[in-house]
């Protein structure tokens, strides 16, 4: 999404995703392909799906209002619809959770004078990102016969949207609403979360929490569950900062948490190898239906962004990191769908590019569901 357009000065690139696409239509030359590359509305035909495409109303996405509901708290997603229209809720929601105010309430990365569209109209956006993982997972579960199923999104990715608010430049949480719709469609009962990007993914491991409370998610039974695993940077934000106000909500563990610390990147991808073999033994000898992996390239040691600067991983690491899940899910056969996540600055695209170029010039990796990217045609799934 264009962040600029709505005033907010963040070093994310627009152009991420179409660096990656043409990387890889330089890289692909005589090459294996990885299979069909969808827009948005081509993976809506191939699905049967309908609605979405050319509707601007928020209500008209391929995610509706209950599928917000069934994972957040209703009075937040009330505000978001603005149910009561003069308290302004949706621009406070937003303003929140790209913290553009800062606590002495100044503007923070945020030049409202040079926007362009109203702040508002940035939640039709999200609803677009959180409809194009939905339908990066269907994809993904819909895998051709015989070849890893397996789908790119390159969007999504909104890990820090918690259960009444948004933060960190995520306003709802995408991995979850679409996680849960797909059970409540009966399309997955396990499912696992594999979240690789640099910060902590609080949201997803408070929205789990609170809804095996809520008795709708459940371990070892026959209720669906979300399983979630999550390495990410030791320090810094989001834990740092939920650390340090009282009366916040602390950041709770995933049921495997793996925090490393800056300087111990060369412990990473051992970790994560025993990572993923905890998260089968809770699974209890149960094959997930869906495994999720948000595969953030903050970590790379080329990321802009200040804030995950304390994981530097090399480019050589991103992509043995990205191989080892590939790898490790395609031995047991299981669909994956990959959302992009964070990543930030010039060199963002880096990681998921050359990740992919191994892909494809791997012979049985060809055939592959696509890559996906976001709004109208400018989002692509590999
Ligand atoms: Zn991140």
């Amino acid at each position: 999404m264009v962040y600029k357009e709505y005033g907010i000065m963040l070093p994310i690139s627009p152009s991420r995703a179409d660096r990656i696409m043409a990387f890889l239509k330089q890289a692909l030359v005589e090459q294996p392909s990885l299979g069909p590359v969808y827009t948005a509305a081509e993976a809506r035909g191939v699905l049967g799906e309908t609605g979405f495409a050319g509707n601007t109303a928020p209500e008209n996405s391929v995610i509706g209002r209950e599928d917000l509901e069934r994972v957040h708290a209703q009075e937040f997603i009330a505000a978001l619809y603005e149910d009561e229209p003069d308290a302004g809720g949706l621009v406070r929601a937003l303003l929140n959770a790209w913290e553009l105010i800062d606590p002495q309430g100044r503007p923070n990365r945020y030049e409202p004078d040079k926007a362009v569209k109203p702040l508002q109209a940035l939640f039709r956006t999200v609803l677009l990102q959180v409809g194009g993982t939905y339908l990066a997972a269907r994809l993904a579960l819909s895998g051709t016969a015989g070849k890893p199923p397996f789908c790119y999104y390159l969007g999504g990715g909104m890990h820090h949207g918690r259960y009444d608010h948004g933060a960190g430049f995520c306003l709802v949480n995408d991995i979850m609403i679409a996680a849960r719709k797909l059970q409540a469609e009966h399309r997955a009962t396990l499912i696992w979360v594999v979240d690789v990007d640099a910060h902590k993914g609080c949201g997803t491991a408070e929205l789990v929490q609170f809804a095996r409370e809520r008795g709708e998610l459940g371990q070892g039974s026959t209720i669906p569950d979300i399983l979630n695993l999550s390495v990410h940077m030791a320090r810094g934000w989001p834990l740092d900062e939920d650390a340090a106000q009282p009366g916040r909500a602390p950041c709770i563990p995933a049921d495997v948490e793996i925090p490393i610390e800056a300087g111990a990147e060369a412990g990473y991808i051992p970790k994560l190898a025993q990572g993923l073999q905890q998260l089968e033994g809770l699974s209890g000898g149960a094959k997930p239906d869906l495994v999720m992996v948000v595969d953030g390239a903050d970590p790379y040691e080329h990321d802009g962004l200040p804030s995950s600067g304390l994981l530097k991983l090399s480019l050589e690491q991103c992509v043995q990191r990205d191989q080892l899940i590939y790898e490790y899910l395609r031995e047991r056969n299981l669909p994956s769908v990959w959302i992009m996540a964070g990543g930030y600055g010039e060199r963002a695209w880096e990681p998921v590019a050359h990740f992919l170029n191994t892909l494809a010039t791997t012979p049985n990796m060809a055939g592959n569901r696509g890559y996906f990217s976001e709004e109208g045609a400018k989002k692509y799934y590999i």
